[in-house]
Parts: C-alpha cells; structure tokens; sequence
C-alpha cells in the first residue's frame, strides 16, 4: 500500500536531510507557491547544506508524485475544474475560481451524507493528508496565481481537522495567502469553534446553514451535528466577533424545499443583525439526485427580499456549473465514463 506523506512527514524528510527550521521553511515556501515553475528556480539553491541540496533532486520527485491534473475543464465563467489524481490512484477535484480563488478538497468522500451532494452519496472514502491539500495548490499555482483558497470542494473539513489545520497554517505562513482569504467550511461541528480561534492562522468561517428550520435540516443533512440553525449562528457569530472578520452562511437554494416566504422569516429572524453575509446559491441539478434548481428570477427576488429587510445577501452561482460544477459531480461523471 501506497503511505502517503503528511506536510510534518515531509518537514522530517527535510530534518533527517540536514534542514534547519530556515531551510525547512525556505524549501516549503518554494513549493507552496509553486516558485520553482514560476521563476525558473528549483528548491535547490547554493546556500542549504550540502546534504540537503543532494537530497533534494529525490524530495521534489516526491513532492511531483503527491498529485497530479488527470484532466481540466474550463467554464464559461472563467473557472477552471481540475480533476487531481493522487498517488494512490483515487481523485479529487479542486476549482480554480474566478479572481484567483481555489476552492480544494480535503477528503474523497464525505461522511456527512447531505441529500443535495454527490459526494456525500458513497460516504468517506479517505482522508486528504496535508500534503496533498497544499498539493493542490501548487498545481493551481502552476496555472494561474492563487490568492484566496476555500475549503469547499469535497469532504467536511471539520472531519479531517488536523490535516486541514496544517494545511491553513503552511498557506497562511510560507504560501503566502491571507488569513481571512483562507475560508474553512463547515456544516458546524463543534470542534471547529473549539479549534479554529486556537490556530496560529485563523481562517475566515463558512458555515453551511441550508434551512432556519431544525427539523428540516436533520433531514438534508443527515449526519451534520445535532446543532439547531439558533446555535450555529450562535457559535458562528462569537467566532466572527472574535476574528474580526464575518462569517459566510451558506445557503443551497432548493425549489419548493427552502425558498417558500417561511424560511425568509426565519433568515431574518437568525441572521439580521449578525456579523455575516448570506450566500445563496441556486443548486445545481443532476440526474441522479431528486432536486431540483429554482429559477434564477426567483433566487433574484429572494435575495432582494432579504437585502430589504436587512440582511445582508449575496446571490452566488455555482463555479463552473457548465462543466459539472457541484462538488463531486466532475468525479462522480469521471468514474462514470470508466465504468466504475
Ligand atoms: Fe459533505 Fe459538503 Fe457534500 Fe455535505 S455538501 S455531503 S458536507 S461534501
């Protein structure tokens, strides 16, 4: 079986090859920001010790061998979906997204099982090491600058805390990302408000609200943490107060499930006042999943709705819904064409 490195197994790498914590951070700072592609330079540079420089050669082809685009598919809308393959074969999918954001995955699968995803349909597969979370921003650096990297793509952060937190921490230090262009998403575990005000770097917060109504929402997100829409905002709200910055609500628009006048009273009732933004985004229908898109006039009349009773909303499309936008869909339409 392949073992696949975490971001600390490859700083010990770099230790046992004689790095000092400068050289260490140094040849990270080179990779993350893909500066060897970019510029010319290699991680190999006169000053390291020599028996780090002859170990390089063979710690880049292990940093190439993390990940890999197994194909792209540019949208109309100036996003990019990438299907990542990995060293052990299985794949995920990252989406350069329009003014230099990158939205990742951090696992293949999900084991929160929301109704509405595609890739929440065959559980968790694997986790994402750390190393191949900041792998998938190299490859989207090798393409075009990367500003702002959101973890929205496949799997629930909060599952995988510990490599997405070591991920944060090497982008929002040597990868050169802002703090607050560093968006963790989540359906609301507790662990992340335990977690997140802890880390060296802390990120801006999206949190997956979907309905004001808690029944509703046990029902489309089925093995989110019992936590009602009350104290995700709640909790949400400490965390933005706490860091300066406003908390992300997201919203999958669902014709006829949670766009009736009932549920705008219930956004108004949780939200205005609160230091956040409403995101809404009118989902993105597949075949193989019974729901269905609002139209866009309707979604538009929502967000006025909302902005004019006070709370702040942003209406949002989908990145590269032309392409199978969605997350998981470009893998699930992938193992499709092969048959598997
Ligand atoms: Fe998991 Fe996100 Fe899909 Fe829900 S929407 S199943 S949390 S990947």
């Amino acid at each position: 079986m392949i073992s696949i490195p975490s971001l600390s197994d490859l700083r010990e790498q770099l230790r046992a090859l004689g790095a000092l914590p400068k050289h260490e951070q140094r040849v990270l700072r080179l990779w993350s920001q893909a500066l060897p592609q970019t510029s010319g330079k290699r991680l190999i540079e006169d000053f390291l010790p020599r028996s780090l420089r002859e170990g390089l050669p063979a710690f880049e082809a292990a940093l190439a061998q993390l990940a890999r685009v197994q194909s792209a598919h540019p949208g109309e809308d100036g996003s990019q979906r990438l299907l990542v393959a990995l060293a052990d074969g299985m794949t995920v999918e990252s989406v350069l997204l329009p003014r230099d954001g990158l939205c990742v995955s951090s696992q293949i699968g999900c084991a929160v099982g929301c109704q509405f995803c595609m890739t929440g349909r065959d559980g968790l597969l694997r986790q994402v090491s750390s190393a191949e979370i900041v792998a998938q921003l190299v490859l989207a650096r090798q393409r075009r600058p990367v500003k702002k990297v959101v973890f929205m793509g496949m799997g629930e952060p909060a599952h995988n805390l510990d490599a997405v937190m070591e991920a944060i921490e090497l982008m929002g230090t040597v990868g050169n990302i802002g703090h607050k262009n560093l968006v963790f998403s989540s359906v609301g575990d507790p662990r992340v408000f335990e977690r997140l005000p802890q880390g060296p770097v802390k990120p801006a917060l999206a949190l997956s609200l979907h309905t004001s109504k808690a029944a509703l929402r046990e029902q489309l997100l089925p093995r989110a943490p019992r936590l009602t829409p009350e104290e995700l905002v709640e909790a949400g709200e400490r965390y933005a107060r706490q860091v300066g910055y406003p908390i992300q609500y997201q919203w999958t628009l669902l014709d006829g499930v949670n766009d009736g006048e009932d549920e705008l009273d219930g956004i108004v009732r949780l939200l205005k006042g609160k230091y956040g933004v409403l995101n809404m985004i009118p989902y993105n229908s597949v075949p193989e999943l019974p729901f269905q898109r609002p139209s866009w006039e309707r979604a538009a009349e929502i967000a006025r709705q909302l902005h004019r009773r006070g709370v702040l909303t942003k209406l949002r499309n989908s990145a590269g819904q032309d392409v199978d936008g969605g997350c998981g869909q470009l893998r699930a339409r992938s193992l499709a064409d092969d048959g598997s």
